[in-house]
């Protein structure tokens, strides 16, 4: 951040935009020069133009559907992303059909209306394909919304999607309950309204290997695609969808990092959102662990002047920085002066979906610390667009044995990156010999994703803040590598400079289903060990202030985990004294302080029957946030012997009632892995 704050003062803020500048000059005759105004005006068209929204030659075409028929594309290609990884496996897809001669688009249902959908049954030998992640608790990803709202509110009995050809890649993480739920739902959906699945619908689990579960699903596609569609020649070698421009001299505005709108970080308005996130300034940072060598980060933002609203059980999304020193030597690697500013521009024949793939105009600098993810591992096609820049035939070799398709190649494959944690940089020096064009480098590597923290704050009682809490996990690789998480390394190394202006980050507020009941009065149960406390700590205070203000509040109850009370019992002092106030009742599981493991699931076993009251006849609502691969399923098999216990309940009514539970909102689970 330090980077674009000096800048400010070079480029001048956005407020003083040259259309400002014109209308001073316009007013006040005695400035009047022909020149002065010419050169204004020229700027202004420029500097609009950088402003302009990414979307593709969308003015030109009324709905995506006249576009794919005025540009006889055949193939369209949804996408729903979270992370980027449905992204990034869509617009592989849209280059393997290039390849292959079939003019293909690469859509984003958030900018399409889907209900024109059906209409593409119009186009001879077309095909829908959906690239959808499930995201949360069985939830479509935010882009994807549109299209889920579509077709849950499709009637069945109308079959609209009569002879449309379409086919489903879907993306989830077998630890989490609603598995593959967003897939699965559009496959069936769109059978039941009259579609023909094309191709069998395949499936990538994100807990295991679904960089190899999307490769084996793509070669059989690709096959069925040759045969389908009479593909007897391909394209060999290098496609691309973007070209580079170098702006030289500099143009007089560049990105500095913004998301989405030039200036914006500049000049900070609200409303705060994705396209323009707030920068926050860090005034607190503090070890929360008081022992161990863990770390756990409590970090305060100030909103003060943001006008930033926000409820319990809401999260922060951060927008990261890379590594500097990484930056650098990428920059260094591919001997490339960081600070030239180049944009990236859609080619004539390109099928992406947007004009530039990161903002543009932005310097390598930028690019390489805001918009792509440098830690990422490199995916295959990436690898495999690097083939040939490499000058000594080892390297070579290598690359292709790792990029082979079948069973030895992907097996080669997670060998050379996954087990390794091999990123860009190590690929780059684990191969002397490659040198790709940074262009085609920042073109392949996927973008940098916001990470999403849950608020540890209520604003009642933090007026003017939001706090973070954030553990830190490094670790090592098979071989020996080390690494940690690109937000929250960042995160760290911004400690030591609170009150600089380098210690500021932006963020925006995204909504969350985890939320405490609209009254007060209704009984909780929290269920949140290690960082999982961090919403149940917003709730605490919010009832706390609650409380405080004369209103009746019933029983608010955390059950919270650690593995020492001398090392990671985060916020003790303040939980106790909610305890000493009569504002929480807490229950502490230590882990590792006897010899047998005590865990959250415990305490809840012992509390059963007080919990089955709880829940069964003073209405509580239950939470539980934090690890979903074991402690959320475990928390939830305990809740089902609970109420088989305390209840008195077969197994089939113990479930009944959780599900009811569920249907209702009394039971949120906001677990990650
Ligand atoms: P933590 O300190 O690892 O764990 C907190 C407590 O929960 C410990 O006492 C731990 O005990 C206990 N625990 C372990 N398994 C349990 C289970 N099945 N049921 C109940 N309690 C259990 O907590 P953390 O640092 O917050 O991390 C929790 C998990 O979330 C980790 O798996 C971590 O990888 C993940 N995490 C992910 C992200 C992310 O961004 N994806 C961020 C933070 C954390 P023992 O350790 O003694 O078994």
């Amino acid at each position: 951040m330090a980077e674009n704050i000096d800048r400010d003062a070079t480029v001048g803020s956005a407020s003083e935009s040259p259309l400002s500048l014109l209308l001073q000059l316009v007013l006040s005759p005695s400035k009047w020069d022909v020149v002065t105004i010419l050169l204004v005006v020229v700027l202004y068209v420029a500097y609009r133009s950088a402003q302009k929204d990414q979307s593709t030659d969308a003015h030109l075409y009324a709905n995506f559907i006249d576009k794919m028929k005025a540009k006889d594309q055949k193939v369209a290609i949804f996408y729903g992303s979270q992370t980027g990884t449905a992204g990034d496996f869509a617009s592989r897809l849209l280059k393997d059909l290039r390849r292959m001669g079939i003019s293909s688009t690469l859509l984003d249902p958030e900018d399409h209306d889907m209900k024109l959908l059906s209409n593409l049954k119009d186009i001879e030998d077309h095909l829908a394909i959906f690239v959808v992640a499930t995201y949360g608790e069985g939830d479509p990803t935010d882009n994807a919304r549109g299209l889920f709202d579509f077709l849950t509110e499709a009637e069945t009995d109308e079959p609209i999607m009569e002879g449309l050809r379409f086919t489903v890649f879907s993306l989830g993480n077998k630890t989490y309950e609603h598995y593959n739920l967003m897939g699965r739902f559009v496959d069936k959906k769109m059978r039941e309204l009259g579609g023909d699945l094309f191709f069998r619908r395949g499936e990538g689990d994100d807990d295991a290997n679904i960089e190899d579960d999307f490769l084996a699903w793509r070669e059989e596609f690709l096959d069925f695609m040759r045969e389908k569609y009479n593909i007897t020649a391909e394209h060999v070698g290098q496609l691309r969808e973007y070209e580079q421009i170098v702006h030289d001299p500099a143009p007089a505005y560049s990105f500095i990092g913004e998301p989405h709108k030039l200036g914006s970080f500049r000049t900070q308005r609200p409303p705060f959102s994705n396209k323009n996130p707030y920068i926050g300034k860090i005034t607190a940072h503090r070890e929360l662990h008081t022992g161990g060598d863990r770390s756990c980060m409590h970090i305060e933002l100030d909103i003060k002047d943001a006008k930033i609203k926000y409820s319990p059980g809401d999260h922060v999304a951060v927008q990261p920085v890379n590594n500097t020193r990484m930056v650098e030597q990428i920059g260094e690697r591919l001997n490339i002066d960081l600070d030239t500013i180049v944009s990236l521009t859609a080619t004539e024949d390109s099928c992406a979906s947007k004009v530039n793939p990161f903002p543009c105009p932005s310097s390598y600098r930028t690019i390489l610390s805001h918009y792509v993810d440098i830690c990422a591992l490199p995916r295959t096609n990436f690898l495999e667009s690097m083939i040939e820049y490499c000058t000594e035939d080892s390297d070579k070799q290598e690359l292709l044995r790792v990029t082979a398709s079948g069973d030895a190649g992907r097996a080669a494959y997670n060998d050379f990156i996954r087990v390794s944690g091999r990123d860009v940089l190590d690929v780059l020096t684990a191969l002397p010999s490659l040198m790709p064009p940074i262009d085609l480098v920042l073109e392949m590597l996927p973008r940098l994703q916001v990470r999403y923290y849950s608020i540890s704050s209520s604003l009642r009682v933090c007026d003017n803040s939001i706090h973070i809490t954030a553990s830190t996990h490094d670790y090592i690789t098979q071989t020996g590598r080390h690494g940690s998480g690109v937000t929250t390394s960042w995160l760290r190394s911004l400690q030591g400079k609170v009150g600089t202006d380098e210690a500021r980050i932006p963020v925006y507020i995204r909504k969350s289903t985890l939320r405490p009941p609209l009254r007060c009065a209704i009984p909780i149960i929290m269920v949140g060990p290690g960082t999982g406390v961090a919403p149940f700590r917003a709730f605490i205070q919010d009832r706390h202030a609650l409380k405080e203000s004369g209103k009746m509040v019933g029983e608010t109850r955390l059950y919270f985990g650690c593995r020492h009370k001398s090392e990671d019992f985060l916020y003790q002092e303040e939980m106790e004294s909610y305890v000493e106030k009569d504002s929480l009742n807490l229950r502490v599981a230590y882990s590792r302080d006897q010899p047998e493991k005590i865990y959250v699931s415990d305490l809840l076993n012992e509390d059963g029957a007080e919990v089955w009251d709880l829940l069964n006849r003073q209405h509580a609502h239950f939470y539980v946030c934090g690890d979903a691969k074991a402690m959320a399923k475990d928390v939830h098999l305990m809740l089902l012997k609970i109420i088989q216990q305390h209840g008195e309940r077969s197994l089939p009514d113990a479930e009944k009632f959780v599900k009811s539970l569920k249907q209702r909102g009394h039971y949120v689970v906001d677990a990650w892995s």
